[in-house]
């Protein structure tokens, strides 16, 4: 498949990175297929799709007028089916390997046979969803960041048999979305969590040692080093849970302890306690 022939996209998963995919994909003149389970999610990403294009038309990004043609160019579906005619798909269901398994098996039959399939996933072996497609050198991580329409970074991840012509088409793709793409290879965690996920976790070691309140070592990161959040308030911004599940695949992967999560990470997440989304993690939230 050539980046010319790209005509069509179909997004798998329609939460928060999937209508974010969608939304850039539009944006940039594709067509797109977005599938998901039930109508009650799509409708809900069309909404944040819409709602996230007014607000880029009022910080001028874009023009208001061109916001009823970019929308026009989404269809849904909750039938996979439906992706025999997309000529490129990105899967964003959950970070579920079984539930990927069943996705990319089924992709595998119903695309046509030269079509990319890339996925997502931010802690996934590229290598072992590859192999679930049946056509692993037409396979590729396509890492986005959360938001994506704001975030300008893709990593590209190579699966073991990801081909030279398949990781230069993601790349050649991402830059039509205006994203600067970063090429990877396939190793626990990519790049971006693999350098992230232990800064997170020394932070909370820190705090769980006493060497500063929460506050102050947010403060040190941010007046510090530049960072524009600090770590334990990127962490309930991520979501405890999701920052334990990939410290875990780091740790098991690698089989290296500095990866060991800080048992007050684990005790955080055992109690509900998961960042932004539950109203508490390290900060409370109204
Ligand atoms: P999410 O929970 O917001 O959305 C997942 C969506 O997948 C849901 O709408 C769910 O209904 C749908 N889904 C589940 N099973 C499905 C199926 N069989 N068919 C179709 N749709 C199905 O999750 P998310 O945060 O958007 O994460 C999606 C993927 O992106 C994960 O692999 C995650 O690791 C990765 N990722 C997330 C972030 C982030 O910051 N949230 C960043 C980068 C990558």
């Amino acid at each position: 498949m050539r980046l010319e022939d790209i005509k069509t996209v179909g997004v798998v998963g329609a939460g928060t990175m999937g209508n974010g995919i969608a939304h850039v994909f539009a944006l940039a003149g594709y067509n797109v297929k977005l599938a998901d389970v039930s109508e009650g999610y799509l409708e809900r990403a069309i909404k944040t799709i819409e709602k996230n294009l007014g607000r880029q038309a009022k910080k001028g990004i874009i023009s208001e007028e061109d916001i009823p043609q970019v929308l026009s160019r989404i269809t849904t579906t909750t039938n996979l089916e439906d992706f025999a005619d997309v000529d490129f798909a990105v899967e964003a269901v959950f970070e579920d390997e079984n539930v990927k398994k069943d996705i990319f098996n089924r992709l595998g039959e119903i695309t046509r046979p030269d079509v990319v399939l890339t996925s997502n996933t931010s802690s996934i072996s590229i290598t072992r969803l590859a192999s679930y497609s049946g056509r692993p050198e037409l396979f590729a991580g396509m890492h986005f960041f959360n938001p994506v329409p704001v975030m300008k970074l893709v990593e590209v991840v190579r699966g073991y048999s990801t081909s030279d012509e398949t990781a230069n088409l993601v790349i050649e793709l991402a830059k039509k979305l205006g994203k600067t793409p970063v090429e990877v290879k396939d190793y626990p965690g990519f790049v971006s969590n693999r350098v992230l996920m232990p800064m997170i976790n020394e932070a909370i070691w820190a705090l769980y040692e006493g060497v500063a309140t929460k506050e102050d070592i947010d403060t040190v990161m941010k007046l510090g080093m530049n960072h524009p959040m600090g770590p334990l308030t990127l962490a309930d911004f991520i979501g405890l849970d999701v920052v334990l599940n990939i410290l875990l695949v780091l740790y098991n992967d690698f089989k290296d302890p500095k990866y060991r999560p800080c048992p007050l990470l684990v005790k955080m997440v055992e109690a509900g306690k998961l960042g932004r989304k539950t109203g508490e993690g390290f900060y409370r939230y109204e």
